[in-house]
């Protein structure tokens, strides 16, 4: 059991977060795999049967099949093109074309303890703005991460993100937030990827986050589409978006969803 901090935040002991760690190098070892397999013409269904096999013969559960309701998520990976922002429906029908910018977010349990994360990648060649986003939104969600140290508060992590965003004036996706994470996918408290540095929850020791910038090429808006889950920037603009689940240390933050 994890013992609780203020407020509903729970604390992980070491062994805890060793557990949360392996989950997290399940879903690394995936996103490798997906990566290679990215061409035109392979389907984001193709991807999510990847995934699930992947997560299954690693002996864990995907968190993201059958989450929610109206309706429960269908897939194992959340598979969101272009303007799509987050939560996008892999499909058998949907296929990847030259150009495209793919963000692929997947999540597991593993002996009930949680991992998530995501990366996005483009297909061939693309603009050079468009790769300038997406390293833009990778460095958004380092330096969330490095602002997650024990003493600091969670204002420092979301004024640490938008400030990389505002250096060249990209959207930041609001209503969308990192999170904690533990036996839960979604525990208190949220992580905006905005704030104000020296406010809100100070962080302590055990804290897990899941920490994942979304930023757009245009405006912060977004809207839910009408298949009830992908999210969607409002102009039209590409989206990016980087995710991992951290722990807080003594020694700082440590990542578990990458390859040491
Ligand atoms: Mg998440």
């Amino acid at each position: 059991m994890s013992v609780r901090a203020a407020g509903a935040v729970t604390l992980k002991r070491a062994s805890e977060i060793d557990r949360m760690r392996a989950a997290g190098q399940i879903l690394a070892g995936i996103l490798d795999v997906l990566r290679a397999d990215l061409r035109p013409g392979v389907t984001t269904g193709d991807l999510d049967a990847i995934a699930e096999g992947m997560i299954r013969d690693a002996g864990a559960v995907p968190s993201f099949l059958g989450y929610g309701s109206n309706p429960p998520f269908p897939g194992s990976i959340c598979a969101s093109i272009n303007d799509e922002v987050v939560h996008g429906i892999p499909s058998t029908r949907r296929r990847l074309a030259d150009g495209d910018v793919v963000s692929i977010d997947i999540g597991c349990i593993l002996d009930g303890w949680h991992a998530d994360c995501a990366r996005t990648w483009t297909i061939g060649a693309v603009p050079r703005a468009v790769g300038n986003l997406l390293d833009a939104t990778r460095r958004g969600m380092e330096a969330g991460i490095a602002a997650a140290r024990p003493g600091n508060r969670l204002g420092d992590i979301g004024g640490a993100i938008e400030a990389v965003a505002h250096e060249r004036g990209y959207g930041i996706v609001r209503p969308f937030v990192g999170h904690g994470i533990g036996q839960s996918m979604h525990e208190d408290p949220q992580v905006p990827n905005y704030g104000r540095p020296g406010t809100g929850l100070r962080i302590e020791v055990g804290m897990c986050f899941a920490i994942e910038p979304m930023f757009n090429l245009g405006g912060d808006e977004v809207f839910v589409a009408d298949d009830n889950w992908t999210v969607r920037t409002v102009d039209g603009s590409l989206s990016a978006h980087f995710e991992n689940t951290i722990a807080v240390t003594a020694d700082g933050p440590q990542v578990l969803t990458e390859r040491p």
